[in-house]
């Protein structure tokens, strides 16, 4: 790979921030520019008022996913099973009780990210110089010139490069840049028909100040078929002293406020869990449908639909434009896994 080259990766996620990171391993210093006003995109570790790490976006991954494993032990970040032991909820109707499962403890684990998944976004950008990553800055248009391209920012920006790399979800790559030539009729059909993983998806987040659940010999963790909260796991942070809860919650809790999917969120959770549910210590909860996952524009798509696609993994303006965002991997894609593979493939195309 030729080290004089100048890259700029749009897209301050994962899959961004891994190119970023495998590019510096190569001795090249990428230009980050980010859209919003922080790093993580799908990765979002907030804390609660007792600190506790609580995740809006991505949480779990398993012994399946050999690429993102391998990164987390070269980042020296610590995992730790999801906690699933004692009395588990299924509810399927509404007018019978709960069943009662356990989790069998032959199954492969989930993991968890000890400080929340977020710790593998601060690594990674630590791992960079903060002046290669502009945030606030969202990407219009990419120009093809002759032996450059130019890109152009809504805040009146400029950068020329000798190769853009485009992290983002392949369907908002295509709402929200515009190329010059245009990539063409039939790649436009497909990158339009890339169903945009978890876009849509609510997930919520409770605190407590203690684990009352484990104490009853529950394991916090619930499936239904009814009620606003669909699935729902302990949320215990890795040193056993913070407790809580996340999970997701069902598509039509977008059309309510806050406030209203709180409460029947707990008016679900009291006939389960008593009446200490009814006091956590923080609420909160996420519609991932804005700018930066769906352009706010959402179509709803098969899951996983054209992920991977050769077009996604080709190179365009004569070789001077990728993509490389988890949906454009054939591996894993819309998972972590995906995003770290697909930042792995674009390294390889670069290096020829
Ligand atoms: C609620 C939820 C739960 C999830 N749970 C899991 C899980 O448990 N396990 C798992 O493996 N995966 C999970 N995922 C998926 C996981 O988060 C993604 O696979 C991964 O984070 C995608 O990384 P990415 O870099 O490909 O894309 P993104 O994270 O989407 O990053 C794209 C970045 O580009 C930025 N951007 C957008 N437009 C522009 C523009 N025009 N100019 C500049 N920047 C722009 C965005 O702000 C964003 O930071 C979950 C996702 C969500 C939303």
């Amino acid at each position: 790979m030729q080290l004089d080259k100048r890259v700029v990766i749009i897209g301050g996620g994962l899959s961004g921030l891994t190119l970023a990171y495998l590019l510096k391993q190569n001795g090249l210093q990428a230009l980050i520019l980010e859209a919003s006003s922080r790093l993580g995109g799908r990765i979002q570790t907030i804390k609660g008022k007792n600190e506790t790490p609580l995740e809006l976006g991505a949480t779990w991954f398993s012994d399946i996913h050999p690429n993102l494993l391998s990164l987390i032990d070269e980042l020296e970040l610590i995992k730790y099973p999801q906690f699933s032991k004692g009395i588990s909820f299924f509810k399927t109707k509404s007018f019978e009780p709960a069943q009662q499962f356990f989790v069998p403890e032959a199954e492969l684990p989930s993991y968890r990210l000890a400080g929340g998944t977020q710790t593998l976004i601060d690594s990674l950008s630590a791992k960079l110089n903060s002046e290669n990553i502009q945030l606030n800055t969202k990407v219009k248009a990419i120009k093809e010139l002759d032996h450059e391209v130019l890109i152009e920012t809504t805040n009146g920006k400029e950068f020329q490069a000798d190769k853009v790399i485009v992290c983002i979800p392949p369907q908002l790559a295509l709402s929200s840049i515009q190329y010059f030539p245009e990539l063409g009729t039939d790649v436009n059909a497909i990158f339009s028909n890339v169903q945009t993983w978890m876009s849509g998806s609510i997930k919520f987040v409770l605190e407590y100040d203690e684990a009352f659940w484990r104490k009853n010999g529950q394991s916090g963790m619930l499936y239904s078929h009814t009620g606003i909260i669909s699935e729902m796991y302990d949320h215990t942070n890795i040193e056993g002293n913070k407790f809580g809860f996340t999970g997701f919650l069902s598509g039509a809790a977008a059309n309510y406020s806050q406030e209203l999917r709180k409460e029947l969120l707990l008016q679900q959770l009291h006939e389960l869990f008593g009446e200490k549910i009814m006091k956590p210590l923080s609420y909160f909860d996420k519609i991932w449908n804005d700018e930066y996952i769906s352009g706010a524009n959402q179509i709803i798509q098969r899951p996983h639909q054209n992920n991977g696609h050769k077009v996604l993994q080709d190179s365009y303006l004569s070789g001077k434009l990728y993509f490389s965002a988890t949906e454009t991997s054939s591996i894993y894609p819309g998972y972590m896994e995906g995003a770290v593979c697909a930042a792995k493939r674009v390294l390889r195309d670069l290096k020829g």
